[in-house]
């Protein structure tokens, strides 16, 4: 074997246990979360906030007296920051989705430490308290997240629905009454702009969600946040 194939075989090995495998064997972990204990169901929303669709969400919300958790890019809250306030203000949970939305396979421990703590900053500027609550993009990790998101409790979910792209659109009212179980974590997205999401998408998932959210209503099925974050 040629020198160079070799040495192209040993980084991408290393490469892979840094990235995939690890994210493979720390999905599994007791560590990460992607259900909770107790009644009800929990909504989480990723990618946001969209100047548009986040605030048609918490009105939305609003109307059901429902409280959810947003993961949030943290170069999007220094954007919409009175989006953020208004979030926290009518008592939704909000959590760290990475300053720009990157995966921690393009990321070194030290860059992650970074995303991480210009998000915190952001979000606390906003609101007045440190966030708690972590979720990778893509449910990605590298080897060195255990330790260097350390003190942050990680939240993935236990049902996604595609709904970044339109075509879902026509399904996913089902999928969400279909995916009804108490301890379940709902991921959806409030904004389309990610890689490989669309922009029109959350406009879609909104209508979705609103049919389903009625039905709740009369079921008497139960919403709940996750608890994420702490003064000072
Ligand atoms: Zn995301």
């Amino acid at each position: 074997m040629k020198k160079w194939t070799k040495n192209l075989l040993i980084g991408t090995g290393i490469y892979a246990t840094y990235s995939i495998f690890a994210t493979a064997i720390i999905r599994r972990q007791s560590f990460v979360e992607k259900r909770f204990k107790g009644k009800g169901i929990a909504l989480t929303f990723d990618d946001g906030p969209h100047p548009i669709y986040t605030p048609q969400l918490l009105d939305l919300l609003k109307r059901y007296e429902i409280k959810a958790t947003f993961f949030v890019v943290g170069s999007k809250v220094e954007k919409y920051p009175y989006i953020i306030k208004r979030m926290h203000e009518e008592g939704h949970t909000i959590g760290i989705h990475h300053y720009e939305h990157k995966s921690n396979w393009v990321l070194t421990p030290w860059q992650l430490t970074e995303q991480l703590e210009r998000t915190a900053a952001a979000i606390s500027n906003c609101t007045g308290e440190r966030p708690t609550l972590y979720r990778p993009p893509w449910g990605h990790f590298n080897i060195a997240v255990p330790f260097t998101a350390k003190g942050y409790r990680i939240v993935l979910w236990s049902h996604i629905f595609g709904d970044w792209k339109v075509e879902r659109a026509e399904m996913l009212y089902e999928d969400l009454q279909n995916a009804v179980e108490d301890g379940a974590v709902f991921l959806l997205h409030d904004c389309g702009k990610t890689l490989g999401a669309e922009e029109e998408a959350p406009k879609f998932m909104l209508e979705s969600l609103a049919s389903f959210l009625a039905d709740c209503q009369e079921q008497n099925i139960q919403f709940v946040q996750l608890e994420g974050s702490h003064n000072g």
